[in-house]
């Protein structure tokens, strides 16, 4: 076994231990980095980047037969070629990836250590068996992984993740997909959309991380109008027979209906990677889920040398959120115990579905009760949004009653990614309505739509004031 003393140690390579290590270094301190597993980040090799290259292709087949209101005809039929696709996904995928290995394998290979680390105290790891790290300060950036519920393991190699849709060579038949989340919607609709047959089936209601019950409702309506979507489902039976899975379920016209599919698609959510940590071993202080207690400005945990960031806190899973909180987190580490806090951005989620969904800032159920308003737009008539045939949606902002500040919104419709850019932007300005009404909006465009949704919350804002000064 070796012993080696460093000044910081970073326990992940993904996006958030990469933006740690290098913010460690960049502030004159030795620092190591471990890593476990491949290198190249959970958002190039299985998250982010080919998620969105499979939607990227699904879109493409979407709108090649969405053309006929326009008047444009595509003579014959559109097929999907399945193993083309992929390949795609695949290449492009491994270009991603390429650039991030490029960078770990620039880093000074005396910083570099691989293998599975765990705590033996605060400040010891042992990593594997044949390293043991003694560090001033260790940052724990260890990511998350898929949460599989116990039942479904029996369905064996007929049972995937996220991770194993981006190794196909090509397109199956059919999924069976659990869990209407972010991944589950995208990679949902992105497969119903390259002629998989897909199902997806939800508990409780939720949707893409909605919490606004209308935005909810309105993105449930226009998703079953496309692919089969049960947020509420009620699954009697799944199984393996042979080389499928079979679904039993109360379908959404009250039937029991049998399926069988070529996989059981997991997205059921993630767990934050710290359970093999050895964190039993350290002071801290573990939740339920066995997360430490920590400081999001600053990224320590509890009063110890320890700091936490990315999906392993369980906090903002985001890959944005991962390189901020890596760079504090390192920051810190490298200025321990002289604390500074980080800049944390508004709060910005998008879900790349079609049409897209947005969140941003508070989330309508953590809103304070009788203290806001909801301005309102349906994209149904929006002018530019019809002009595109993507009027589809239901935008709701939030805005505080008493000063006028806007306070977040949630969407689902056309160019979500690009409105909830400016309105994070916002938020993060502390803006009124009257502020964000000052600013321009050209003619004719989706912002237009915005803007009625301001004016609406205005209005309700100054009937609110007037209700309450009666
Ligand atoms: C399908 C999918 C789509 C997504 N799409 C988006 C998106 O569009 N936009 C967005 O913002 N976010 C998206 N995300 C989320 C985003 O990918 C994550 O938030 C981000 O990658 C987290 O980065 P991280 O550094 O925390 O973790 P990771 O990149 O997972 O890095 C953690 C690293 O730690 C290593 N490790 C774990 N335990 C140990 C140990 N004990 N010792 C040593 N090494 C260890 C792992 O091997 C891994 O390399 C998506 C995620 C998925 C799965």
């Amino acid at each position: 076994m070796k012993t080696l003393h460093t000044d910081i140690a970073v326990v992940g390579a993904g996006t958030a231990g990469l933006a740690a290590y290098r913010a460690a270094r960049a502030a004159g301190k030795r620092a190591v980095i471990i890593e476990g597993g491949p290198y190249g980040t959970t958002c190039a090799r299985v998250g982010c980047m080919p998620s969105k290259l499979l939607i990227a292709a699904a879109e493409a087949a979407h709108a090649a037969r969405h053309t006929e209101p326009f008047g444009v005809h595509v003579a014959g039929t559109v097929s999907v070629d399945g193993t083309a696709v992929m390949d795609r996904v695949k290449r492009e995928r491994d270009r991603f990836v390429g650039f991030v290995l490029q960078g770990v394998e620039n880093l000074p290979a005396e910083d570099k250590l691989h293998g599975y680390a765990r705590f033996v105290s605060n400040t010891v790891l042992r990593v594997d068996d044949h390293t043991e790290v003694h560090a001033g300060s260790v940052v724990i950036a260890t990511g998350s992984r898929p949460a599989i519920p116990g039942p479904f393991l029996d369905l064996g190699d007929r049972l995937v993740v996220n991770d194993d849709v981006f190794a196909w060579d090509t397109l199956p038949a059919s999924v069976a997909v659990f869990g209407p989340g972010v991944i589950g919607l995208e990679l949902g609709q992105a497969l119903a959309r390259l002629g998989v047959k897909v199902r997806v089936f939800g508990v409780s209601g939720s949707l893409g991380g909605i919490s606004d019950p209308a935005v909810r409702q309105a993105a449930r309506r226009i998703f079953q109008d496309e692919f089969y979507l049960d947020p509420d489902a009620r699954v009697l039976e799944t199984k393996r027979v042979g080389d499928e899975v079979e679904i039993r379920y109360i379908a959404l016209d009250n039937t029991e209906r049998r399926e069988r599919f070529a996989y059981a698609l997991v997205a059921t959510g993630r767990r934050p990677n710290v359970d093999k940590l050895g964190l039993e071993n350290t002071t801290l202080e573990l939740d339920a889920r066995g997360v430490p207690a920590f400081d999001r400005q600053t990224m320590r945990a509890g009063d110890s040398a320890i700091f936490i960031a990315g999906d392993a806190n369980a906090d903002a899973p985001l890959l944005h959120e991962a390189a901020d909180e890596g760079r504090i987190a390192g920051e810190n580490a490298a200025r321990y115990p002289d604390l500074q806090p980080g800049l944390r951005r508004a709060s910005l989620g998008v879900v790349f579905s079609d049409p897209q969904i947005a969140l941003v800032g508070t989330p309508h159920a953590r809103l304070p009760s009788g203290q806001f308003v909801t301005g309102e737009v349906d994209f149904g008539d929006q002018g530019r949004s019809r002009v595109m045939l993507k009027n589809r949606g239901l935008l709701h902002v939030y805005a505080e009653i008493g000063s006028g500040r806007f306070l977040g919104a949630e969407m689902i419709g056309p160019s979500a990614e690009h409105i909830g850019h400016l309105l994070a932007w916002a938020v993060q300005q502390q803006l009124t309505i009257d502020q964000m009404l000052e600013m321009p909006f050209y003619h004719p465009v989706v912002e237009e739509g915005l803007r009625t949704a301001l004016r609406d919350a205005q209005a309700r804002r100054v009937q609110a004031g007037a209700r309450r000064a009666a």
